[in-house]
């Protein structure tokens, strides 16, 4: 009896490490279309992607593996083992995931998503949003569909559907109970700012320095707080990312201009924290199992931002980073005050990318409210240029000048990735959260960085969080990692006790 539920969880294992390497596939060319692959491959390249996506969702579908799973499931209630429950629990929560979505959907938003993207990128290129926009229309449909398929006969709502994908548990009502906070706390801070009498230096930001020399620095911090370059590697695209591939290759890329260096060197280091909780993942031992894979993607971007703002842009960073920085970029004259205040200016900015720890999540508020909206079909997408402008100027104060650096400025919607957005601010309330907890753990922290010592950041961090992967909800490990539930406050507290010094303003 115990030897053929045995073989019930190694057959549900092979299945899904084969279901995982179809994944690696596709990772592997989707890492290819955004970095190497020629324009005129575009195409094919769909009918690849669409191809995969539909075999992966057969065998992710296939019902001998449901009648698996649930004999696994027996035996791992049967057996006191935490973690293999765990696995069960989040392996039956995909399988019934993947069986309310139909193939031809699957496929149908595979080959969307790519044409979108292709579009999205002339589009963006001739900033006429008129190019993109019947395909944000049939992405918007399929995912609406998608979402109905998703809630199923028990209604809910349309946009919690998308959103759990890429952060299990959450709900937009919890969103805005966590947005609305922080919105009234940050607004404030951000027009005192503005208004200080003393603001940083920004001359740091406009002075040139040659891209080769970025990239060679770049390189050097990554390696130097941990990035395993033997199992990664790092290029140049238009959009910065990371590709966990497979087990043993987990490749990031940034991109470079001369002025401001402190961007390619910040996206950098926020692929290289992506990069380091997917290369802390135990991949090598559940390749294709819950227990190898990121809990969410709020989760994952509390690590790229933990490393990218509340190491790189701290005083002790900059400590040890300046003798480096200025020997390898050629920077001259610049001292560590001037630096570190450089570093934390808070200035609103058209991009998302390029915006400070502040005013971004301004930026978040607006995608969640607005993708909302045409998700419901409360906002035509004819009228999402003239909704985005407004929403910049009120929130703002600035005036979008074309649809590139307007509503064209993301990706995201171009692949039909609709609910993607808020998990952006969830990770930096995660990041700041975590950031609290790993300096009440780790009291010498500053002085360990200012001396280069990465390690013991890490390895808390590997401790912790990575090697857990899927093992509790976002949510759940946050309150295990930090003691508390999720909340704006240790954000706010983090950027009030920052940004104020910074601008030289007393009081609190
Ligand atoms: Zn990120």
């Amino acid at each position: 009896m115990s030897g053929k539920r045995t073989s019930a969880l190694q057959a549900v294992a092979v299945r899904l490490r084969e279901i995982g390497t179809l994944r690696s596939v596709q990772a592997t060319l989707s890492w290819d279309q955004e970095t190497m692959m020629p324009p005129a491959a575009a195409e094919f390249r769909g009918e690849e992607m669409a191809l995969l996506s539909t075999l992966i969702h057969s065998k992710a579908t296939d019902p001998s593996l449901g009648d698996l799973v649930a004999a696994a499931g027996e035996q791992a209630e049967v057996r006191e083992d935490e973690s293999l429950q765990a696995d069960l629990r989040e392996i039956r929560r995909d399988y019934d995931n993947a069986c309310k979505l139909p193939t031809e959907l699957v496929s149908e938003l595979a080959l969307a998503g790519t044409r979108g993207l292709t579009a999205w990128k002339q589009a963006r290129e001739e900033s006429r949003f008129e190019i993109f926009q019947p395909h944000l229309d049939s992405l918007l449909e399929l995912n609406r569909r998608k979402a109905a398929c998703l809630n199923g006969d028990g209604g809910g709502e349309p946009y919690d559907a998308l959103l759990d994908e890429f952060e299990p548990g959450m709900k937009s009502a919890r969103v805005e109970a966590l947005f609305a906070p922080l919105r009234r706390e940050l607004v404030p801070l951000i027009e005192e700012l503005a208004a200080a009498p003393d603001p940083p230096d920004a001359a740091m930001h406009t002075t040139p320095v040659p891209v080769d020399r970025q990239a060679r620095y770049s390189r050097e911090v990554a390696e130097a707080i941990g990035y395993d370059f033997s199992a990664g590697r790092l290029d140049v695209s238009t959009h910065p990312f990371t590709e966990g591939l497979a087990p043993g290759d987990t490749r990031i890329t940034s991109r470079f201009q001369e002025a401001p260096f402190a961007d390619g060197l910040g996206s950098t280091m926020h692929e290289a924290g992506h990069a380091l909780y997917e290369q802390g993942l135990p991949k090598e031992r559940f390749h294709g199992r819950p227990l190898s894979e990121a809990v969410s993607l709020g989760i994952h971007e509390s690590q790229s931002r933990l490393w990218e703002n509340q190491v790189g842009r701290s005083r002790s960073f900059w400590t040890w980073a300046l003798p480096g920085a200025s020997r390898t970029l050629g920077l001259k004259g610049l001292n560590l005050e001037q630096v570190y205040r450089a570093m934390n200016i808070v200035a609103p900015n058209l991009i998302r990318v390029e915006s400070d720890e502040a005013t971004y999540n301004l930026h978040i508020m607006l995608r969640f409210d607005l993708e909302r909206a045409m998700l419901h079909g409360e906002l035509a997408t004819a009228d999402l240029p003239g909704a985005w402008n407004e929403r910049i100027r009120s929130d703002l104060g600035l005036t979008v000048p074309d649809d590139a650096r307007g509503c064209l400025q993301d990706i995201h919607w171009s692949m039909g990735a609709i609910g993607y957005f808020p998990t952006y601010t969830l990770g930096n309330l995660y990041s700041a959260q975590i950031w609290e907890a790993v300096r009440r753990d780790l009291p010498d922290l500053d002085n360990r960085i200012g001396s280069g010592e990465f390690q013991p950041l890490l390895d808390w961090l590997r401790e912790k969080i990575h090697r857990h992967g899927r093992r509790w909800p976002a949510e759940e490990l946050g309150e295990r990692v930090t003691g508390e539930r999720l909340s704006h406050e240790p954000l706010m507290r983090y950027l009030r006790d920052k940004l104020r010094p910074v601008y030289r303003l007393s009081g609190s």
